[in-house]
């Protein structure tokens, strides 16, 4: 065998099991990414409510005489999560009169994520309800809009009350916006990222975000006369 061939040989064996390794290496660390599953349970109510600023921002709570917790409970997990997102924000729930969870919102949609709220139309002017400022205070810039928010104006409820993170963590139980669901109720929130789990109630939460668009609405109303 010439000295051409072998060292073609060698180099072409040397090549298969470098490859080899890499193809080892790459399933291994993806298997790792399988494993970075969420599974956790929130149960509420909780003793106090959590400080927003002591677990939500860089600098946190400046206040002596804070009258919130600053121990983690479920409020500062739900905070936590909410936070978490980067792209995209979608939340269904029943009534959202809670102003620290409201005020969450409004943060993460100035940090440039894309907030979607749906709720019932019979709970927007209930006191107490933050919808309209949500709407409002949302609105940061000329270059941005306001948070959107959609309604069921059926004369059935959206009695829905989850929450999809990025399109990769679903938030999903009894658990509506409200202070007395936080420190007075007895309620539970699931924590997830199964995939196919999240993927159903994206698709779900696009299919109510189609149907309520007033524009459809619209459309239906004018159809039917
Ligand atoms: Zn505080």
């Amino acid at each position: 065998m010439s000295k051409v061939v072998k060292y073609v040989a060698g180099t072409l064996i040397f090549g298969l099991f470098t490859e080899i390794v890499y193809q080892i290496y790459v399933r291994l660390n993806s298997k790792k990414e399988d494993k970075k599953c969420i599974t956790e349970v929130l149960f509420f109510p909780d003793l106090k409510v959590a400080c927003k600023a002591h677990f939500t921002s860089i600098e946190g709570c400046n206040n002596r005489h804070c009258r919130y917790t600053h121990s983690g409970n479920s409020l500062s997990r739900l905070y936590n999560y909410l936070t978490l997102s980067r792209k995209s924000l979608d939340v269904c729930v029943f009534v959202l009169s809670c102003a620290d969870l409201a005020d969450i919102l409004i943060l993460v949609h100035k940090r440039g994520v894309m907030v979607r709220i749906i709720t019932d139309n019979e709970q927007v002017n209930v006191q107490g309800s933050q919808i309209w400022r949500l709407r409002s205070e949302g609105k940061f810039s000329c270059l941005f809009s306001g948070i959107i928010v959609r309604t069921d104006n059926s004369s059935f409820f959206m009695h829905h009350k989850f929450v999809v993170i990025d399109n990769e963590i679903l938030i999903n139980g009894s658990f509506n916006w409200t202070r007395q669901a936080i420190t007075g109720n007895q309620e539970n929130l699931v924590v997830m990222n199964d995939p196919e789990i999240v993927q159903q109630f994206q698709t779900e939460f696009e299919n109510m975000w189609t149907e309520f668009d007033p524009r459809v609405t619209y459309m239906k109303t004018t159809e039917d006369t």
